[in-house]
Parts: C-alpha cells; sequence; structure tokens
C-alpha cells in the first residue's frame, strides 16, 4: 500500500491510501481535478472517501466525488454544516463520531476530536496490508491512546515556540487563540504519539504544518528524537510506503 499526498496544510488536504487493486480518499480539501490526476483517473478502484469535518480545506469535493459516483463517508453534523443531505445521491453516508463501518478491504472506527467544527471526528483505518494506521488531525489534543498502531497519520500545526515569536511579530492574539484551541501543536503531537505504544510502528507522517507557525526539518527532528521513528513530514506530491511490515 501507498500513502498519496495530494494537498496538506489550511490550503487544502487530501491523502489517499491505495494499492493495485483499491484505493480510499481521506479528506477532499484540494480541486476534484487534482484528485482524479492523482489517480491516474482511475476512478472505479475508488472504494469511499472519508471526511472528518466541514472546513473546506477537508471537505471542499464532496458534491464533486458525489457526481463522480463515490460514496462519501462523514457525520451528520458535517453533512449539515455543508448543507448536503444525509443520503445524497444515495452516495451522502452518514456515520456517528463513534462509529465503525467497512469500505471495501478498510475497516474503519471514528472517534470524537476537539476542534472548532460539528461533530469531527479522527479514524482509525485497519486494512490487512497497513495493519492499524490512526490518521488524526484538526484537534488540539486527543482523549484516547490506540492500540497496535502501525503506521500514524498525525498533525503538527505549529510549536509554542514559533508562534510566541509570530505573536511578537504582531500575530494578531485572537488568531493565536483559535489556533490553540483547534489545532494540535508540535509539543501536544509528541506527547500524544508517546502516550501510545509506538513499538510497531513503521511511519509517522506530520501533516497540517502552518505556513507561518512551523519549521518542517525542525518539527521532523523533534519528533524522531522523542520516537525514535521513521518520520517524513507530509508534502504536496509525495508518495510513502505505508505497510504493516516495513518491507
Ligand atoms: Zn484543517
Ligand atoms: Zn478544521
Amino acid at each position: 500500500m501507498k500513502l498519496k499526498v495530494i494537498g496538506t496544510g489550511s490550503k487544502g488536504n487530501c491523502y489517499i491510501l491505495e494499492n493495485e487493486h483499491e484505493a480510499i480518499i481521506i479528506e477532499c480539501g484540494v480541486n476534484v481535478n487534482a484528485i482524479k490526476q492523482a489517480l491516474n483517473f482511475n476512478i472505479s478502484k475508488v472504494v469511499g472517501c472519508i471526511v472528518t469535518h466541514e472546513h473546506l480545506d477537508h471537505a471542499k469535493s464532496i458534491k464533486e466525488l458525489i457526481k463522480s459516483s463515490i460514496n462519501v463517508f462523514a457525520t451528520k453534523e458535517t453533512f449539515d454544516a455543508l448543507k448536503i443531505e444525509s443520503g445524497y445521491n444515495k452516495r451522502a453516508k452518514p456515520i456517528n463520531q463513534k462509529d465503525s463501518f467497512k469500505i471495501g478491504g478498510f475497516k474503519i472506527m471514528s472517534f470524537d476530536v476537539n476542534h472548532d467544527a460539528a461533530a469531527p471526528v479522527g479514524f482509525l483505518i485497519n486494512h490487512k496490508e497497513t495493519g492499524n494506521v490512526l490518521f488524526l488531525t484538526d484537534t488540539f489534543y486527543c482523549a484516547y491512546t490506540f492500540k497496535n498502531l502501525n503506521n500514524i497519520i498525525i498533525e503538527a500545526n505549529y510549536s509554542k515556540q514559533v508562534i510566541k515569536e509570530q505573536l511578537d511579530k504582531g500575530l494578531p492574539v485572537f488568531l493565536r487563540n483559535r489556533i490553540i484551541k483547534s489545532h494540535m501543536s508540535l509539543e501536544t503531537c509528541i506527547d500524544t504519539l508517546k502516550a501510545n505504544d509506538l513499538s510497531a510502528v513503521n511511519n509517522i507522517v506530520l501533516i497540517h504544518l502552518s505556513d507561518g507557525n512551523s519549521n518542517e526539518v525542525e518539527f521532523e527532528k523533534s519528533v524522531k528524537e522523542a520516537t525514535g521513528k521513521t518520520v517524513t513530514v507530509a508534502n504536496n506530491g509525495i508518495s510513502i510506503n505505508f505497510n504493516k511490515t516495513p518491507f
């Protein structure tokens, strides 16, 4: 299985897990054509799309995917916030914040996260090739720990140090307050990782880095040092081997 990053960060998030036979789209906050292109226009292999919350950097192309006959799974509150009727074209599939469901060869568990959105979720995705994949973004902390993780995709939005420097340079206080109550800091990301058993983890992928309040090189180094794991900072267009076993 491979993880492809189509978009990451506040300009748009979209990730694809795919092998030769099937693909799942995680978030669709980019132009639908970019998603189709990343799939080499092989739409028929897509088993579905899962979306964490209604912000457009995650949900922009839901309607277009549905029009392309792709099932989209999100909470009812997410669909409501986007004024998409649950069941729209029979392809808007409402889930609960705490739920479990199956899409193709992917078994998915959703859980609640802490963000300024309507009933936002994170996902624990299981596939026989990838093992257990944690997908956690747009949350300022995570109330849960997870067993037997094999791959982790996690937000590291800002660092407390960088945001302090930005405040000195004129970042408005209300913006700082919004960020710290909705997004995950590097420090919380590291605490969250360390709260879990990482012994079987192959990859940690850092996503949704803030343009102004993060430092890619520093973030990668800090998480590597704290966990001893292979750490990759997501950038648009990259592709990573994403399996249960390293090879
Ligand atoms: Zn976001
Ligand atoms: Zn958001």
